[in-house]
């Protein structure tokens, strides 16, 4: 039943992400989302400043009742709700503001890598870089591994999540890996690739340990996309309206030491051992890669799945810096995935 000055508003944390054949509310909050159609998407649009009623003057009976039903399926799942002063809920804000240079970093390494380490933890430390995942493609000596976790203890404590990807060895056995997980805090995941069996452990409830048979054998293991990998949160959401949702904030040393915005792509700025982060990081072209938001990706910036979904300049359909990521197999026109997604264990972006 549709009363006067009545308002059909959603939830400042429910957002309206429109695509090319329909839209999803995304819920920013409860991490999920619902499909709408078009129809409905406008109609909450134009509800955000005029009474339900006024706004469905002019649809006929059967669309009114129609319409209706929908909007209180909304409301029955705590999407939207009604009110007579819609003043009193103002719209969340979408503004983001990076605060450091570089939030997120990727180091690779293998057998053959000879940079050292010390100083890259060092300059991300002064850059204010929270979280950082290092690689080792090929089997990982634990001593090696607790040296490593040694020389993060010893930087001022700005990151604070360390990830390992490590490649299996005897040694990498799960009672010397919680040991390490209990030694060092701020060590939130470590997955063993290339494992003779899959399992998971849950430490203190919170950080995974992680075999997996899968071999990552390179920084090329990474791109993929599927729903399986969207992010539904607030930051991830908002920083994605701005920035590229991988390469934002990020800066990566590939197996060889040469400084990147990620590990995979072919440019680079230079050796470690030659220049500095803190050097490369204010560069404009450096700066540009991260810039790149859903919206100015060729038939992304359609998809209603934009600001839940990774993004991948590296591996593209066409190679071309706009262009969609190759692993996709959505059409955001027909509102289909094509084939099954690739479902792999996925590495390298936060
Ligand atoms: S088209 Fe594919 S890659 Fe682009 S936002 Fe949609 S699901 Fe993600």
């Amino acid at each position: 039943m549709i009363k006067d000055n009545v308002y059909i508003k959603l939830f400042a944390c429910c957002i309206l992400v429109k695509g090319a054949k329909r839209a999803t509310i995304v819920d920013i909050q409860r991490h999920d989302y619902m499909f709408v159609p078009l129809g409905i998407s406008e109609i909450l649009e134009e509800g955000k400043s005029r009474p339900i009623e006024e706004v469905l003057q002019g649809y006929n009976a059967a669309d009114v009742a129609n319409i209706t039903k929908y909007l209180d399926h909304l409301i029955t799942r705590e999407y939207a709700f009604r009110t007579t002063e819609p003043e009193l809920y103002p719209r969340l804000s979408l503004e983001w503001k990076n605060s450091s240079l570089i939030s997120n970093a990727i180091i690779d390494f293998d057998y053959h890598s000879d940079y050292p380490v010390e100083p890259i933890i060092d300059q991300l430390e002064k850059l204010g870089c929270e979280t950082v995942q290092v690689r080792y493609f090929d089997a990982a000596c634990i001593l090696w591994v607790s040296q490593l976790l040694s020389t993060f203890a010893r930087g001022m404590g700005k990151i604070r999540n360390i990830q390992l990807v490590l490649g299996y060895s005897r040694e990498m056995d799960k009672s010397s890996l919680i040991r390490l997980m209990q030694k060092h805090e701020r060590l939130t995941e470590i997955i063993i690739h290339s494992a003779p069996e899959e399992s998971l452990l849950i430490h203190q409830k919170r950080y995974p340990l992680r075999f997996i048979k899968q071999e990552i054998k390179d920084e090329s293991h990474c791109g993929f996309v599927s729903p399986k990998y969207f992010r539904i949160n607030a930051p991830f959401f908002i920083e994605s309206q701005h920035f590229n949702s991988c390469l934002n904030a990020k800066v990566s040393v590939d197996k060889n030491g040469m400084i990147k915005n990620c590990p995979a792509m072919d440019s680079t700025y230079g050796h470690v051992n030659d220049l500095s982060i803190d050097d490369v990081v204010i560069r404009q072209d450096y700066l540009d890669w991260g810039n790149i938001s859903k919206d100015q990706v060729e038939g992304c910036s359609d998809c209603e799945f934009r600001y839940i979904c990774s993004d991948c300049r590296v591996f593209t359909k066409t190679g071309g810096r706009y262009a969609k990521p190759a692993s996709c197999t959505y059409n955001p026109y027909t509102m289909s995935w094509e084939q099954e997604p690739v479902i792999k264990e996925k590495q390298g972006a936060f």
